[in-house]
């Protein structure tokens, strides 16, 4: 459920009819609502109320400083894979010790970072990692805390580029070799295990790869304290599907129902990573239509394509690109006129710029505003300045005032932190 719905034919983010924040601000933009974010950060509070829980939004899906700063006032704490995203949630006020730390490369500086930050645990990846965490803090005379992130062999049955909870997977340590990796862990000085740790992929949209890795993480976690292990939180990841056409994902409370039960009188102190499902439709992408261009069938019973040709592309909103991602296209003011087949596609100088294909559109004209909807998700986080293109602007609206909570970069920015050699000047 989201914030953006139609009155008399016009699109509104909350009570802001969407038209008026593009014309003050400009396109193409991404714009969030507040109320949303708070729902979806509440359902997944509600769902997991009576069990010892901390909710980590997972950085990557959506980093803006405003939103993290919405959902740290709300108690929610932080997942993070890098030192940026580690200084972001600190920034925002996230608390340390609601903020895990995952990713396979972390470096010796991010370590450092984490440990001075006093993070709630490290999620470790590898024994080399194990090794270099152990030895670092022993420096820093710290003891971190620390889990490692297994990998259950789990088909998450979603996209192979977010699915991690394979075996082929770059991610975590094979569950059936956890037990020897957290026997060293015990016997390195400097460690302290408090979980385990596993995230099987993204927008999942069944109930099962829940259950079935989650039932292997709590037999792990009995093995391990019968070794005398401590295992005190396991986080169960991320990956909670949201609707983005006709998924029909488990809503937070069915999670919650599938997965209590098998939690109970474990002592466990529960963790859940989301990104996706709090911020994947609080937000959508704004853009304008530039121009039309018509190509007629090549046969003649092949219909005729219109090219949407649109002022946001693949550099804003990589998804459909990268993954062949679905978002739904919709007209910022409904009309009534002919549907037409249509791809709607980005200026960027690639054949695989592209926000949507073969859509049956209601004929659109040139200036008309469009929403992409479901971007408030790996949607900005993704974007870049390929072919030179300023970052787009970032809105917030509650209720019926809306905020810019990034601005529009400028030209300036494509040469922020440049520099020229003496030679060529
Ligand atoms: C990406 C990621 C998440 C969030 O995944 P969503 O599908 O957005 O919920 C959580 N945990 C880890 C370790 C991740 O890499």
């Amino acid at each position: 459920m989201h914030d953006f719905t139609y009155k008399n034919s016009e699109l509104y983010a909350e009570a802001v009819p969407v038209r008026k924040i593009a014309e003050s601000v400009g396109t193409p933009l991404y714009v969030y609502s507040h109320n949303t974010f708070l729902r979806h950060f509440n359902a997944y509070r509600n769902a997991f109320d009576g069990q010892p829980h901390t909710i980590c939004f997972a950085l990557k899906a959506n980093s803006n400083i405003s939103i993290l700063k919405l959902l740290a006032k709300n108690g929610c704490g932080a997942d993070v894979v890098s030192g940026g995203e580690l200084h972001l949630a600190l920034k925002a006020g996230i608390p340390p010790e609601k903020i895990v730390y995952a990713g396979v490369g972390k470096t010796e500086q991010e370590i450092v970072q984490a440990l001075r930050a006093g993070i709630l645990m490290f999620n470790m990846e590898s024994s080399d990692e194990m090794l270099a965490i152990n030895e670092i803090a022993g420096r820093l005379k710290k003891k971190a805390p620390v889990a490692l992130r297994v990998n259950p062999d789990i088909d998450p049955e979603t996209h192979p580029y977010i699915s991690t909870g394979l075996k082929e997977s770059k991610f975590g340590i094979p569950i059936e070799e956890a037990l020897e990796h957290y026997k060293l862990a015990g016997k390195l000085p400097h460690l302290e295990i408090r979980g385990i740790h596993k995230h099987i992929g993204s927008q999942i949209t069944t109930i099962k790869p829940f259950v079935d890795s989650l039932q292997k993480v709590i037999l792990l976690a009995k093995t391990l304290r019968s070794h005398g292990i401590a295992i005190n939180y396991i986080d169960m990841g991320g990956g909670l599907g949201i609707p983005y056409n006709n998924e029909h994902p488990p809503h937070p409370s069915e999670l919650s129902k599938a997965i209590l039960p098998l939690l109970k009188g474990g002592n466990f102190n529960l963790i859940l990573e989301p990104g996706r499902s709090i911020a994947g439709n609080a937000g959508i992408f704004v853009t304008r239509v530039l121009y039309l261009k018509k190509h007629l069938g090549s046969e003649p019973d092949q219909p005729e394509k219109m090219f949407v040709i649109i002022d946001g592309g693949m550099n804003d909103l990589i998804r459909p690109s990268l993954y062949n991602a679905y978002h739904n296209v919709l007209p910022v003011k409904q009309n009534n006129r002919r549907k037409v087949i249509s791809d709607v596609v980005g200026p960027i100088c690639e054949s695989g710029d592209f926000l949507a294909k073969n859509r049956k559109l209601n004929t659109v004209s040139r200036g008309d505003l469009l929403a992409v909807m479901s971007a408030g998700a790996y949607g900005f986080t993704m974007s870049s300045n390929y072919n030179s293109r300023p970052r787009a602007a970032e809105v917030l609206v509650k209720g019926s005032k809306f905020y810019v909570v990034r601005e529009r970069e400028t030209y300036k920015d494509l040469i922020r932190g440049s520099k020229i050699p003496e030679f060529l000047k």
